[in-house]
């Protein structure tokens, strides 16, 4: 078993922002990129990414999931990064060619083809601290991937962290290189100390998300996380479980989660938390640390709603039942 994205079709697709309009997109080989060593991007981390995900349908048709909403994210990420503004149109059209072009290539279920879109600054200029890149690179690799749960269904360990932030407080919604770069030293940390697998960030007290993932409280018919808020990214995830979960009747809260009721609430039996995300839909979480103590959560265990959430999920992207949200783009 090779990790996730660590394996690569041979071509991506590339257009360039050379300061007035974009290129052509370019099918090129996908093992290499020339950047002038003074690139805006290397200095100064003008960097977005997306990822997103094509499945193989049992009819052999290829559907991606939730294309518009990772476009329309790009485009903040770009935005608030100062990079030259995308064309939602032409990075569509983009990846549309490059997985459709690889189509042969995607994996059957529970496997995709998993998408990053790139956007990187590439003026050669290191006195640009303070300006943005007047150039930029917009491409899109290609990465087929397997079972996320290929190795069991195990609950994670998370460590709440109450001092400190992932990333400053307005760049939580980019998807932006520097945030995962800033969260590393943390993680490292909790991984020593304690061998917690993830950290859970909670500043002021309050659960926010952990380095690459947003945090889901499943209790009984109750599903609570927090609020849509400048601190953390808006996972595409996060908002198909909310909306399947609100399908099955489910009461979604979108609101503050102190560590105090946090706490509480995973000390019943029943609870259940996850981590919601591209790469797993839903992973689950077996126990919180916090000031030295452990903390089950429900059983310790994977919980059947986050199961039972999942496979609703992967039921929408694999094609086994019906689109009622209008979620897929056949290729
Ligand atoms: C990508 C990401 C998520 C999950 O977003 P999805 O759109 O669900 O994949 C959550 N938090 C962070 C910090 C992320 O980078």
């Amino acid at each position: 078993m090779t990790a996730f994205g660590t394996v690569f079709t041979p071509e991506m697709i590339l257009s360039r922002f050379d300061g007035s309009g974009w290129s052509t997109p370019e099918i090129v080989p996908s093992d290499s990129l020339t950047l002038h060593p003074g690139a805006h991007v290397l200095h100064y981390s003008s960097t977005c990414f997306e990822g997103l995900k094509a499945f193989r349908h049992a009819d052999g048709s290829i559907n991606i999931f939730r294309m518009d909403k990772n476009i329309q994210r790009m485009a903040q990420s770009t935005r608030m990064l100062g990079l030259p503004e995308i064309d939602e149109k032409q990075l569509e059209a983009m990846i549309l060619d490059i997985t459709g072009r690889f189509a042969a290539d995607v994996p059957e279920p529970p496997g995709s083809m998993y998408i990053r879109p790139t956007h990187i600054g590439t003026e050669p200029a290191i006195g640009k601290a303070a300006a943005p890149s007047a150039t930029s690179l917009l491409y899109v690799l290609l990465s087929p991937v397997g079972d996320y749960f290929s190795g069991g269904d195990t609950a994670l360990r998370l460590l709440l962290k109450e001092d400190g932030m992932r990333c400053a407080p307005h760049m939580g919604v980019v998807k932006s290189g520097g945030n995962y770069a800033s969260s590393l030293h943390s993680m490292m940390e909790a991984r020593q100390s304690v061998q917690a697998d993830q950290v859970l960030y909670c500043p002021d007290g309050q659960v926010q998300e952990t380095g690459a993932a947003n945090f889901l409280l499943i209790d009984g018919n109750e599903v609570i996380t927090r609020a849509l808020d400048s601190t953390f990214l808006h996972g595409v995830t996060r908002d198909s479980v909310l909306t399947l979960a609100r399908d099955l009747g489910m009461d979604v809260q979108e609101r503050d989660l102190s560590i105090e009721e946090l706490l509480e609430r995973a000390a019943k039996p029943e609870t259940e938390a996850a981590l919601s995300g591209t790469a797993a839909v839903l992973a689950p979480v077996g126990t919180l640390i916090h000031n030295g103590k452990e903390q089950a959560v429900g059983t310790g265990k994977p919980g059947p709603m986050t199961k039972r959430l999942r496979q609703l999920m992967n039921g929408v992207q694999w094609g086994e039942s019906e689109d009622t949200h209008g979620w897929l783009t056949r290729i």
